[in-house]
């Protein structure tokens, strides 16, 4: 789940207005982080849980470590 927030800033510069979309995660969303590369996961985003072990895999991990826990060799189980 992500929030999305418009920023009004004004360039220093030029003077000219500039609109930027920020995308804010608040904290509590945060399930835990891909014990591969690090990627916080959120909650209602799909991730990959290995059984074996209790660690998480974000999707690209999960894919590259062809659905396997590089810890244990367990296959991994799709969230939610
Ligand atoms: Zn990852
Ligand atoms: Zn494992």
């Amino acid at each position: 789940m992500h929030y999305k927030i418009f920023l009004k800033l004004n360039c220093m510069g030029c003077g000219e207005s500039r609109v930027m979309l920020l995308a804010y995660v608040p904290k509590t969303l945060v399930l835990g982080r891909c014990v591969r590369c690090g990627k916080k996961i959120y909650k209602g985003d799909e991730y990959y849980y290995c059984q074996g072990c209790g660690v998480s895999y974000c999707p690209i991990c999960a894919k590259k470590t062809q659905g396997k826990c590089q810890i244990c060799g367990k296959p991994l189980v799709k969230k939610p």
